[in-house]
């Protein structure tokens, strides 16, 4: 059991959980029973922990939650792109042009 990483949000550990378990990574996490009794307690040795079950997990699980955040970073952070028929600028997470409809090629 390596820890990968804890925090006082219960939310966050449970979300990296289900990406990690869906990459085949068995994961535990430490603390879960307090949750709910112990938030309020600003305490990290009582913050719920993210486990690999096996140490040599670790480097991947590592890398997946790395790779699975530094997309959504770049999605929330992408350019704006330019309608390719009528020209209006349009967020990156848009499929279609807000003015005119046209599918917008995700240039990603
Ligand atoms: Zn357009």
């Amino acid at each position: 059991m390596k820890e990968i990483f804890r925090e006082r949000d219960y939310t966050r550990v449970g979300f990296c959980q289900s990406i990690l378990e869906d990459a085949g990574i068995p994961t535990h996490v430490r603390n879960k029973d307090l949750v709910g009794t112990l938030t309020e307690v600003p305490i990290p040795e009582f913050f719920p922990a993210l486990c690999v079950v096996h140490d040599e997990d670790y480097d991947r699980a590592v890398e997946v939650l790395r790779e699975r955040f530094e997309s959504d970073e770049a999605r929330a952070a992408g350019e704006d792109i330019a309608c390719p028929k009528c020209g209006e600028e349009n967020p990156a997470n848009f499929d279609l042009c807000w003015s005119c409809q046209e599918p917008i090629a995700s240039q990603k």
